[in-house]
């Protein structure tokens, strides 16, 4: 995620040509809009004076469709048709769920194999997690239009900083069916730090802290010369405010010493009082558990805020070592960061905030509302998106940063990068690739994202064909092939022979996704398997080289064998078995010396071919001919 500022001067419209536009935070829990109003940025609150929409839709029997707090009413009675943390299955197939929040739903995919977008089976059809996510966005964008009174121009949409390109393009149809103009989706720690304004800093490093409802996450960015990077990333889908009311739950359980499992109902009724006391340990010193289990009777305990603190401390340990793993990957010490920000309603917890104190040494920045940071940050950004003048007059543009890096699949199964992670966007690169064979009609052409040296070790985005390639000598074809990334991190490819202007294009839009975490764990295993993955280029290149000697020598063989004595040829033939042999096995340091002991074997008999050619190409030709 990067910022990048160019300036655009005289693109400013009047402010009475203002332009209408927000930011939004489409999260897994809660959902928020926000605009500049009198060059403020604020969040949009609903007739009740909510600005949080809780993310949840549910397919109601007439025929409705109801959003937010009135669709989670029905998460208990009606589970199979009330769809919360939707954007978990954003860009996913059913083969990528491993959620047990999944488990909730069933499911269906168009292709059969697991593998396309899953749908979800509800009273009104099978319906698109893009859907359910596009209700959402349907109901924000008319909060926002209801209270400014205007259409909108566009939106920023914020994505986590990992989502892959499959689920921010999802994130994108999603608005789109919400009629939504998408001006950019914009990384969430990004937004923050937007938010507090540190991309108007000269440089510096900073760590994002989002401990929401239920998923934690961290990143390190680092702005230098106006353009944020990840440095590192990591984060628990599953750990988030809502384990704090866990541990407070039990607590109170146990202290009553109730002996008969709570029914659905009772377990939400103490869920609930558990967390209202953890929202009160945050500003008072103790609060009381007290449920009303119905019937006139009811339960209550203290809890101190010590007691709290005591019993949650391994939970914010547990995001305290995912701190820890950032910088160690990010190869900083504390330090070393210039500002720690606050995101998510769950870092109002005062021992979160201590803890962060005591390892960075300077308090995080908490002055702004940690849920709205992200859709206020969004909307500072929609607002430049869409021409209109900010408070100090200087607008500028934010660009990102593609989060792994994109390539093309090269003989031997390995991956020639083409677009490294981090690169600003939006970027295209080209690259010339050629034929490996005589003759060779058409390529197939592997479009994968990763860190790894081997194709089999990356996603795989999309295949196709460059067909119509004349037939050429090996390597004489030359094929380039172009990766432009728009703004939104969505990537197009095109291939085209450029000696007979052949061209074949694919616009990439993979059939299902990958999550933050995976994301990181593939960050993270390209870094710990370098020098394996080393290793494995290196036999695969050796094996490649030697491939193409046994292909050409055998070849040569079947056409002037005669120019050998027998010994000659029987020695070549041993050498070839042996050198195929060994190209079987993974000793790359075998494979070169043997392939290069046959060249030198065969350096002869080439010489002989050479000669034989050049005198049938003379033969009964005089001297004028030739010269
Ligand atoms: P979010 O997903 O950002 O809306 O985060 C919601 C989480 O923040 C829930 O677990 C809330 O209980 C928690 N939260 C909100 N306010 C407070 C507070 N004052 N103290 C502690 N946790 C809070």
């Amino acid at each position: 995620m990067a910022l990048f500022q160019i300036s655009e001067p005289g693109e400013s419209p009047e402010p009475h040509t203002r332009r209408l536009a927000v930011g939004i935070d489409l999260g897994t829990t809660n959902s928020l809009v926000a605009t500049i109003r009198n060059a403020v940025p604020e969040c949009l609150p609903d007739s009740d004076g909510r600005a949080m929409l809780p993310s949840a839709v549910q397919y109601a029997e007439d025929g409705e469709i109801v959003v937010g707090g009135a669709a989670l009413k029905h998460r208990g009675d009606d589970a199979l048709n009330t769809i919360t943390s939707v954007k978990r299955f954003m860009g996913r197939s059913v083969a990528d769920l491993r959620d047990e929040s999944a488990a909730r739903y069933q499911f269906t995919t168009p292709s059969g194999d697991g593998k396309g977008q899953l749908k979800i089976t509800t009273r009104q059809g099978a319906i698109s997690p893009i859907e359910v996510s596009s209700e959402i966005l349907k109901a924000l964008k008319r909060r926002a239009e209801e209270t400014l009174g205007g259409e909108l121009y566009g939106a920023v949409i914020t994505v986590p900083a990992y989502f892959d390109d499959a689920q921010r393009q999802a994130t994108k149809d999603a608005a789109q069916l919400a009629g939504l103009n998408v001006l950019r989706l914009l990384n969430e720690p990004t937004a923050a730090a937007v938010a507090y304004g540190l991309d108007q800093k000269a440089e510096g490093t900073f760590l994002i802290y989002d401990l929401g409802g239920g998923t934690f996450d961290v990143s390190i960015l680092r702005l230098t010369r106006g353009v944020f990077e990840v440095l590192a990333t990591a984060g628990d889908t599953h750990l988030g405010g809502d384990d704090f009311d866990a541990v407070l739950a039990k607590y109170a359980f146990d202290t009553w010493a109730l002996t008969r499992a709570l029914s659905p109902a009772g377990q939400a009724n103490l869920s609930a009082a558990a967390r209202a006391a953890k929202e009160t340990l945050s500003t008072e010193t103790s609060a009381t558990i007290k449920v009303n289990w119905g019937c006139g009777f009811d339960s209550s305990v203290d809890v101190s805020r010590e007691k709290f603190v005591e019993l949650s401390q391994p939970l914010v340990d547990k995001t305290l070592s995912a701190v820890k793993r950032t910088l160690r990957d990010a190869k900083l010490k504390a330090n070393e960061i210039d500002g720690v920000v606050l995101v998510g309603g769950a870092t109002r917890m005062p021992h979160v905030r201590a803890a962060l104190e005591s390892i960075f040494g300077k308090a995080p920045l908490a002055t702004m509302n940690p849920d709205e940071v992200v859709a206020l940050g969004a909307a500072i950004q929609a607002d430049q998106l869409a021409g209109n003048k900010t408070g100090d007059g200087d607008s500028h543009l934010l660009l990102d940063v593609i989060p792994l890096s994109l390539g093309m699949e090269t003989m031997g199964g390995l991956v020639e990068k083409i677009v490294p992670r981090n690169s600003t966007i939006p970027v295209a690169k080209a690259q010339e690739f050629t034929t490996f064979k005589d003759g060779q009609t058409a390529m197939a052409l592997h479009v994968l994202q990763g860190e790894r040296e081997l194709a089999s070790d990356c996603r795989s985005l999309a295949r196709f064909e460059l067909r119509g390639i004349p037939p050429m000598v090996a390597g004489a074809a030359r094929i380039r092939v172009t990766f432009q990334v728009d703004a939104d991190g969505l990537l197009s490819v095109a291939a085209l022979e450029t000696t007979s202007g052949v061209r074949a294009e694919v616009t990439v839009k993979p059939s299902y996704g990958l999550g933050d975490g995976e994301i990181a764990s593939m960050l993270q295993s390209a870094y710990a398997s370098a020098s394996t993955d080393m290793q494995a280029r290196a036999l695969a290149e050796a094996r490649v080289d030697a491939t193409a000697l046994v292909q050409a020598v055998t070849q040569a063989l079947a056409e002037d064998r005669a120019l050998l004595n027998d010994n000659e040829a029987a020695a070549l033939t041993s050498q070839i078995a042996f050198l195929k042999q060994l190209a079987e096995g993974s000793d790359h340091r075998a494979i070169v010396r043997a392939t290069e002991d046959l060249n030198r074997a065969s350096t002869d008999f080439a010489g002989r071919r050479m000669d034989k050619a050049v005198k049938k190409a003379l033969a009964g030709k005089t001297l004028d001919q030739i010269v």
